[in-house]
């Protein structure tokens, strides 16, 4: 006798999974379909052609970002990623997560406060890349556009933190236990236009895991939120600092 819950939960979550992207795929290609055949008939309607040229470029942006997530996710579960350590400045990494957010994104919101004289450290660039860049664009999607998001940068004797702070909608304490979860969406977000994957903190936090770090959260419903990174010193790759 054998207790096969678990595996029959693996089973199920893996079918929801699968499941989940096979919409999250369809719903753009649907989208860009239907501009495709449309710009056929409105071809000489300039207006039409700007909104077609848009929405399409939104849409390949959406999937190209939740196609990057899946592929990173995966790499990382099935233990073939392989971290590219590489010495960093982190107020530099920030910056670049910054200029590469979606073109739209009005990047005067954003304040980097940083504490002087921060040692570089040991990390996957590429990989904390896109666990920053996930934490600003939710920053973005969950707050007020006339709101600031502040990024904190500091360093205490045990670690380099990374802090993002917004003055958005918040997340219940019912939902910070789950949200970390694969393609949980807080139910206000998932039936709103905001669009999303639910994927953006599962696979930062797998990042940042992944550096022997801890990817934590503190928000209030109505006031904001902060998402904070936190590289241990004295584990993994911050151990490495020059
Ligand atoms: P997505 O944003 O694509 O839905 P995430 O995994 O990045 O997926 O986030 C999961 C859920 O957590 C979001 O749907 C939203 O409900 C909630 N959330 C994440 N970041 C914030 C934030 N800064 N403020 C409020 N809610 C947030």
């Amino acid at each position: 006798m054998r207790d096969i819950s678990q595996e029959v939960a693996a089973r199920k979550s893996r079918a929801e999974f699968v499941g989940s992207v096979s919409h999250e795929v369809k719903a753009p290609l649907n989208t860009i379909g239907l501009y495709a055949q449309m710009i056929s008939e409105h071809h000489e309607d300039a207006a039409f052609l700007v909104e077609a040229q848009n929405t399409i470029e939104q849409e390949v942006e959406r999937m190209t970002r939740l196609i990057h997530n899946l592929l990173s996710m995966t790499q990382i579960e099935m233990g073939t990623f392989e971290l590219d350590p590489q010495r960093t400045q982190l107020t530099e990494m920030v910056q670049d997560c910054i200029n590469m957010l979606d073109h739209g994104a009005n990047k005067e919101r954003i304040n980097v406060l940083a504490s002087d004289k921060l040692p570089p450290v040991q990390v996957d660039k590429e990989l904390l890349r896109i666990a920053v860049s996930n934490l600003l664009t939710n920053a973005f999607k969950y707050s007020p556009a006339d709101t600031p998001t502040i990024v904190q940068i500091n360093e205490s004797p045990e670690a380099i933190t990374i802090g993002v702070t917004d003055q958005g909608l918040g997340i219940s304490t019912a939902d910070q236990e789950r949200i970390f979860d694969k393609f949980y969406r807080s139910e206000s977000h998932a039936q709103s236009d905001t669009p999303g994957h639910g994927l953006g903190l599962s696979i930062a936090r797998e990042i940042v895991n992944l550096h022997h770090g801890s990817l934590t959260v503190i928000s209030a419903l109505s006031e904001g939120t902060t998402f904070t990174i936190e590289l241990w010193k004295n584990t993994g790759v911050a151990a490495h600092a020059i």
